[in-house]
């Protein structure tokens, strides 16, 4: 099945059920070079045969500027010109730091996608953004850019550990809760297993997911409105991660957590849905709950890029498939913090 979507700044063609022998045609290896981890690359030796290959260790550590400079000199080495097609095979990690450089290299060359994580299928190979870290700082260099193609090869997925299914089922059940209630009523009578078992219906899943960003991300390419969005859950989400050095998903179902009893205070959404996320969350072998110094969190909150002194942009839910962004000062915030720890775990 094809699938393409036009984007205000390019066009992006989605292959879903697809293997990598089509690599070939999107990608002639005298006319690419592909970048991977050393995970990846160790895990598929044979599907790399042929192609000029460029192996970067496995990690967040790798979305550096070292690595960018490093890949850089041996494109050089490689005589790569302006129509040399980067390839990312590999997690958000590699399409992050490939489409970033793909879009600086010679002024830009066009680039394509190999997702093989889960994470990097629904969320971090779609929508065009790239980036590398500045020290602790994420993502604080980056352009948006978009893929020439994404190609969809599930058989990758036949390695990846528990935790890494679970952080991308995180992001699968964001997508239900911000838009797509069709999403959590999929998800609802399954399980990992069950779509580790069913290579089809985890690509329907897959297809809706994306489906969902790309329509959000065609709406507000520049994050300036409803992009915010698919930070739903991110926030104090992002202060578990920092905080506590959690997996990404797994703080984000906390965050989810989090801003479900929000929503429940300011925006409607009424306790037995917040419970519907809990369950699936807990059916997707998240956490729900943990322990948290709030005073650090607030810290943490309060110092994030993105937010002035007073007051922070929370995604809250109206009701599930319908979400919006509320800014609230951090003192409600607090209290509410709060006041979850104190109510315990429901
Ligand atoms: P990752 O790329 O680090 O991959 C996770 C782990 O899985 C790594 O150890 C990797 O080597 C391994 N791996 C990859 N494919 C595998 C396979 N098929 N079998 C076994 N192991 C495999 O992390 P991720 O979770 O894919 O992505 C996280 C990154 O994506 C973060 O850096 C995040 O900032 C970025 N991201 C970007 C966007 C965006 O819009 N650009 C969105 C979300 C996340
Ligand atoms: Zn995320």
């Amino acid at each position: 099945m094809q699938y393409a979507v036009t984007f205000p700044t390019g066009t992006t063609e989605y292959l879903f059920r697809s293997n990598w022998e089509k690599l070939k045609e999107l990608a002639p290896p005298d006319r690419a070079v592909i970048i991977t981890d050393s995970n990846v690359k160790e895990l598929y030796p044979e599907r790399f045969e042929g192609y000029r290959t460029l192996v970067v260790p496995a990690g967040e550590k790798s979305k550096s500027f070292h690595t960018i400079n490093d890949l850089a000199h041996k494109l050089i080495h490689f005589q790569a010109h302006r129509k040399t097609m980067l390839v990312g095979v590999g997690g958000g990690v590699v399409t992050d730091i490939t489409g970033f450089l793909a879009s600086i290299y010679m002024r830009g060359v066009p680039c394509g996608f190999v997702p093989t994580t889960l994470l990097g299928m629904v969320d971090a190979a779609v929508g065009g953004k790239n980036g590398i870290n500045i020290e602790l700082h994420k993502n604080m260099l980056g352009t948006i850019r978009q893929p020439k193609f994404i190609l969809y090869d599930a058989s990758f997925l036949s390695t990846l550990t528990d935790t890494e299914w679970s952080n991308g089922f995180a992001e699968i059940i964001k997508y239900g809760c911000i838009s797509d209630v069709r999403i959590l009523n999929m998800l609802e009578s399954s399980t990992i297993q069950y779509f580790q078992k069913r290579p089809d219906t985890l690509n329907d899943l897959i297809m809706g997911c994306v489906d969902v960003k790309n329509k959000i991300v065609h709406a507000d390419e520049g994050e300036t409105g409803v992009r915010k969005l698919l930070n739903f859950g991110h926030t104090s989400g992002h202060a578990f991660e920092t905080l506590y050095h959690i997996p990404h998903g797994y703080s984000v179902a906390l965050g989810m957590v989090v801003a479900c009893r929000l929503s429940e205070e300011q925006t409607g959404l009424s306790s037995a849905e917040t419970e519907i996320v809990r369950q699936l969350l807990v059916r997707y072998q998240l956490p729900t709950h943990r322990k948290y110094d709030i005073h650090k969190m607030m810290e943490i909150l309060r110092m994030d890029k993105k937010r002035n002194a007073e007051e922070v942009d929370y995604i809250l839910l109206h009701k599930l498939g319908k979400a919006c962004i509320k800014t609230l000062p951090f003192e409600t915030v607090e209290t509410a913090l709060s006041s979850f720890i104190h109510a315990g775990q429901r």
